[in-house]
C-alpha cells in the first residue's frame, strides 16, 4: 500500500535539463510508494511567458498557503533567452519573486558522501550557509566622481528633520557607493536563521565587520542579539545549541578549523562569496541542497544548481546525459520530511530517509554521474542519469 499524504505539496515544474529529471524521479522514486499530493505550477519559461508571469507569483501565494514546497530549477530570463524563448518581457527570476514573497532567507548545505573528500578535510559535517538576501551592495546608489569634489550622505525625514555626513573631500577623480538595510529585514533573516536552527538543530554562527563598521553591521549584531535573547535564548539552551557571534575574518578562521555541523549566517555580500567558496570546498554544486525558509515557517525547497543547459542541449540530440539529480532528489525528500513533519505522517518521514539513504549508498557503493567520478575515491562507474535512478530505485 502507498503512503498517504494530508496536505498537498506546491509543486513547482523548471526548465531544461532538470525539468527532465523531475519527471523521472517523481515516475521511478516518489510514485511507487507515496499517492503523492501536490498543488502543481508549471514554472517552465514557457507558461511563465503564456500567464505574464501570474504562475510564478500564484506558486508562491501557495507556498505562504500550505507552508511546503519542491521547486525544480528554472531559466531566469537574460537577453538570449528573450531571443531563444520569444519572450514579450525579461520575466524576472523566479527565485527571487517567491523570496520576496515570503520574506525568506536562503539555507543552502552539501550532501556528504563517503569517498569524496572536501577540499577542507576536516569538514566531516555539513556547513551550512544562511545568506541575507535583502539590500546592502545589490541595492546601492553609486556615483562615479569626476574631479575635486566633497560627497556627503543625507537623510531627511518627513518633518523635514535632516541627518547629514561628509563621506570624503575629493581633491581628483574617485568612487562613492550608499548602501542600506532595515531593522525588519534583519529581523526577518535573525528568525529564519534561529527557526532554522532549532528546525535541524545546529548552532548558528553570525559574522560581520562590526569593529570597522560601527553602526552599519553593529546594527545587525544588535538586532541577531535582541531576537535571541527575547525569543530563541530560551528554546535553544533546552535543545542544547548555541548562538554565537563573531567577527567575520576570525570566522573565517575558525570555519576553516572547524568539522562542520552549524549554520554559518552572513550578510548579504559575504553570503554570496563564501557559499561559492564552501560549496566549492565540498566538491560539487550538483551536491548542494537548497531551502527558502520565511520568518514564520514557511518553506521552499530546491537544488542550489541551475537547469544545466548545456547537458540539455545534447538530450535534444538524442543524447543519454549523465546529469547528476542529487540535489533534485533532496529538494523532494526535504519537502516530503516537512510534510511527514507538519502533518504528523511518520511512515512520509521515514520514506524521505529512506530515499535519501537509497541515494547516498548508491554512490557510496560506486554508482554515480560522470560529474562525480573524478572526486570518488574509490572504484567508480559512472552512468547516464536514467541508469544511476534506476539503481537508486532498485536499492530503495
Ligand atoms: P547550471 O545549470 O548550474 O550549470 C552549470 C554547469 O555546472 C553545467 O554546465 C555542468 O557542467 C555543471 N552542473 C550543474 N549542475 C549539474 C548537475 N546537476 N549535474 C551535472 N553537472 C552539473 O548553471 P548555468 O549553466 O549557469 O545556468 C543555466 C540556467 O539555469 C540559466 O538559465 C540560469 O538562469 C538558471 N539558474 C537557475 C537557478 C535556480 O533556478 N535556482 C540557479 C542557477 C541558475 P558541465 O557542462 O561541465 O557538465
Ligand atoms: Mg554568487
Amino acid at each position: 500500500m502507498k503512503i498517504r499524504m494530508k496536505t498537498p505539496l506546491v509543486e513547482m515544474q523548471g526548465d531544461e535539463m532538470t525539468r527532465i529529471l523531475w519527471d523521472a524521479i517523481k515516475e521511478k522514486l516518489i510514485c511507487p510508494h507515496v499517492e503523492l499530493k501536490t498543488e502543481f505550477y508549471d514554472l517552465g519559461l514557457p507558461n511563465r511567458e503564456q500567464t505574464a508571469d501570474k504562475v510564478t507569483t500564484d506558486a508562491a501565494e501557495a507556498v505562504r498557503r500550505l507552508g511546503v514546497g519542491v521547486k525544480c530549477a528554472t531559466i531566469t530570463p537574460n537577453a538570449q533567452r528573450v531571443v531563444e524563448y520569444k519572450l514579450t518581457k525579461m520575466w524576472l527570476s523566479p527565485n527571487g519573486t517567491i523570496r520576496a514573497a515570503l520574506d525568506g532567507t536562503v539555507f543552502r548545505a552539501p550532501i556528504l558522501v563517503k569517498g569524496i573528500t572536501p577540499y577542507i578535510p576536516t569538514w566531516t559535517k555539513p556547513i551550512t550557509i544562511a545568506r541575507h538576501a535583502y539590500g546592502d551592495v545589490y541595492r546601492n546608489a553609486e556615483i562615479k566622481v569626476e574631479g575635486k569634489a566633497q560627497a556627503k550622505i543625507s537623510v531627511t525625514y518627513p518633518d523635514g528633520k535632516t541627518d547629514e555626513k561628509v563621506i570624503a573631500d575629493f581633491s581628483g577623480p574617485g568612487i562613492i557607493q550608499g548602501i542600506h538595510n532595515t531593522d525588519a529585514s534583519i529581523g526577518s533573516f535573525a528568525r529564519s536563521c534561529f527557526n532554522y536552527a532549532l528546525d535541524t538543530r545546529q548552532d548558528v554562527w553570525f559574522a560581520t565587520k562590526d569593529t570597522i563598521s560601527k553602526t552599519y553591521d553593529h546594527r545587525f549584531k544588535d538586532v541577531f542579539a535582541e531576537i535571541y535573547e527575547a525569543e530563541y535564548k530560551e528554546k535553544f539552551e533546552k535543545i542544547g545549541i548555541r548562538y554565537d557571534y563573531t567577527l567575520i575574518d576570525d570566522s573565517v578562521a575558525r570555519i576553516v578549523r572547524s568539522n562542520g555541523g552549524f549554520i554559518w549566517a552572513l550578510k548579504n555580500y559575504d553570503g554570496d562569496v563564501m557559499s561559492d567558496m564552501v560549496a566549492t570546498a565540498y566538491g560539487s554544486l550538483a551536491m548542494m541542497t537548497s531551502v527558502l525558509v520565511s520568518p514564520d515557517g514557511k518553506y521552499e525547497y530546491e537544488a542550489a544548481h541551475g537547469t544545466v543547459t548545456r547537458h540539455y542541449y545534447r538530450h535534444l540530440q538524442g543524447e543519454k546525459t549523465s546529469t547528476n539529480p542529487v540535489a533534485t532528489i533532496f529538494a523532494w525528500t526535504g519537502a516530503l520530511r516537512k510534510r511527514g513533519e507538519l502533518d504528523s505522517l511518520p511512515d512520509l518521514t521515514a520514506f524521505a530517509d529512506k530515499l535519501e539513504k537509497a541515494t547516498i549508498d548508491t554512490i557510496e557503493a560506486g554508482t554515480m554521474t560522470k560529474d562525480l567520478v573524478s572526486l570518488f575515491s574509490g572504484k567508480a562507474n559512472g552512468v547516464d542519469s536514467e541508469t544511476f535512478l534506476d539503481a537508486i530505485a532498485a536499492r530503495l
